[in-house]
């Protein structure tokens, strides 16, 4: 046998009918029937059907007597039409199958672990032999599907001029609201090096070295909870350029977005995608990454409640509510009470408004006409409340909203809702020392304007940063950074980062940014929420080849493993015995 293979098993086609050709793949299914043996073979490609005769093949029919399934084979012989009876029009090759002169057992397989057609198998056991799941068409479509989008993307951003640099993995903390994974260094121990959470420093000093349009497939570890949309290390496009306005970024992000939409074959988004200021999105919608696939929005009642004789609405500082279009029984609204309660809800009030126009409340007794005004519902609805500070009243409504809109089948799932989010705030108080922190980094610009709240009136400062949201999805955040060293210096004091710590801690950038830093701005795409929404897939895990599992480790190597203490010892380290014993 000379050539592995003419055609790939899915390339066979009638108009091959005649010829012979050789294909080389793996066994889907074997069945014998009337004296042959039918193999149906597999590539990424596709399937084409092997008949083994053994008047026409006597050495390939006793071959075919050992093939079981996911042994490797290469065939040879001749394409031929099926019986009229025969096609099977579901598939691209249903018409034609290979009459075999020759075959060959290229490897066998052990028995599998589970059946590569069986769609109900376990996470876990996927991940653990993850190259047959990657066998599987589900995985061949989303890798083969990353590979296309992110091809597009490179091109896409080579096109509008930006070139691609690498930076460091190990390096100094950087600062995007995770834990490091740290790195320890066998030659100097006792200090480490800190994977990369994001190229976020380096890309900033590629604008003060000159490097006008830099971007980068970017993988960033962070050591955080992982979750349906995280994992501990993930790809980015990671971009930055010099002298943006907002909207100049927010331009190379839609022309990314519209060129992976047309390299799948598919309509892309209309540009330029809708903006909402962080504020509306809040109230309107309770989240800052609104899925506008539904209407359902959140409308405010603080005003028309100021004095209600309904204690819970007059005491409370803001009163909201949500007109759900169905009349919900007692138990569904208990249902909901309980889950607005997970939310830290108090309790849930309501009114249904019935198909007669009927008012059916606890709470109708002690509201006005003024008040049922301003809750005015169409009949047969349900006005759901929220009473209580601003942030826990969104935080309850914007997830109520989003249940609902399962629940009910609002959800339109054919469109695709591109958004911008912008003007988010510079800085939000932490919960539990009620100090200063950024919501993005520490690097993001203030909003032209706001400079001098940074000192008197940090919660009302808004910042020049935006995040791109698909389909309530947070497909990344970027901003206008701060170019001047005193508006940085400025933006740590209000933190309450002594000069000392903000020398320790970012001294090396803050003398880069007197050196002649033009004004600067970027983005970065997490390119695995991305490919997983292109690919319909409602896990990142689908569109990575080895991902993590929720617990963090990987099945298929093992990983992460005890060290021995040797090696610890080489690096200066001792484990606590509570830590593990290192071997
Ligand atoms: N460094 C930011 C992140 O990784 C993105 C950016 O501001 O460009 O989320």
């Amino acid at each position: 046998m000379t050539r592995w293979r003419d055609l790939y098993c899915g390339e066979v086609r009638p108009d091959d009918v005649g010829r012979t050709v050789a294909v080389a793949g793996w066994v889907a299914r074997r069945r014998d029937h009337g004296g042959l043996v039918f193999i149906d073979l597999r590539d990424h490609s596709g399937v084409v059907q092997l008949v083994v005769n053994p008047e026409r093949a006597a050495e390939a029919a006793k071959i075919a007597h050992d093939i079981r399934s996911e042994f490797v084979l290469r065939a040879r012989g001749e394409v031929v039409a099926r019986a009229p009876e025969a096609v099977n029009p579901a598939l691209a090759t249903g018409a034609i199958e290979l009459q075999v002169d020759e075959l060959e057992i290229v490897a066998r397989s052990e028995p599998l672990p589970f059946q590569l057609d069986d769609d109900g198998v376990e996470e876990p056991l996927r991940l653990r032999y993850r190259y047959l799941d990657l066998r599987r068409d589900r995985m061949q479509r989303n890798v083969r599907l990353s590979a296309t989008v992110i091809s597009a993307i490179r091109s896409s951003m080579e096109e509008q001029g930006f070139i691609d640099v690498w930076t460091p993995t190990m390096t100094l903390g950087t600062p995007e609201g995770a834990r490091d994974f740290l790195v320890p260094v066998r030659l100097q121990p006792g200090k480490f090096f800190a994977l990369a959470q994001s190229p976020q420093l380096f890309k900033q000093v590629f604008m003060i070295g000159g490097l006008d349009r830099y971007y980068q497939i970017a993988t960033c570890w962070r050591d955080e909870d992982l979750r349906a949309d995280r994992q501990f290390e993930f790809r980015q496009l990671d971009l930055e350029l010099a002298f943006p306005t907002r909207e100049d970024v927010l331009d190379v992000l839609e022309r990314v977005v519209v060129a992976s939409f047309e390299a799948l074959g598919r309509t892309p988004p209309p540009r330029p995608f809708p903006r909402l200021a962080y504020a509306d999105a809040m109230l309107r919608y309770g989240s800052d990454k609104p899925d506008l696939r539904f209407e359902l929005e959140i409308q405010d009642a603080t005003e028309p409640t100021r004095g209600s004789e309904f204690g819970v609405f007059a005491n409370a500082e803001c009163v909201r509510f949500l007109v759900a279009p169905t009349v919900f029984s007692r138990a569904q609204l208990q249902r909901l009470e309980e889950f607005a309660k997970e939310w830290g809800a108090k309790g849930l009030a309501y009114l249904v408004v019935d198909e007669s126009g009927e008012v059916r409340s606890p709470i109708a007794k002690f509201l006005s006409e003024r008040e049922l005004e301003a809750f005015a519902a169409p009949h047969g609805s349900t006005v759901l409340f929220a009473a209580d500070t601003p942030a826990k009243v969104e935080r309850i409504l914007g997830a109520l909203r989003l249940q609902l809109g399962e629940e009910l089948g609002l959800v339109d799932t054919t469109r695709d809702e591109f958004l911008w989010v912008l003007d988010f705030p510079l800085f939000e108080q932490d919960e539990d020392t009620g100090e200063w922190t950024f919501v993005h980094h520490p690097f993001t610009g203030p909003l032209e304007g706001h400079e001098d709240l940074i000192e008197s009136d940090p919660g009302n400062a808004l910042s020049n940063a935006y995040d791109l949201v698909w389909n309530g999805w947070e497909l990344g955040s970027g901003s206008i950074r701060i170019h001047r060293q005193d508006v940085q210096a400025r933006v740590f004091r209000a933190m309450g980062m002594t000069e000392d710590e903000a020398q320790t801690k970012f001294g090396w950038f803050l003398e880069a940014l007197r050196m002649g830093t033009p004004p600067h701005g970027g983005f970065a795409l997490g390119l695995d929420r991305f490919l997983a929404l292109l690919a319909g897939e409602s896990n990142i895990r689908e569109v990575i080849a080895f991902p993590k599992t929720a617990g963090g480790s990987d099945p298929l190597t093992g990983a992460p493993t005890p060290i021995p203490d040797r090696v610890l010892a080489e690096l200066g380290i001792a484990l606590k015995p509570e830590a593990g014993t290192g071997r």
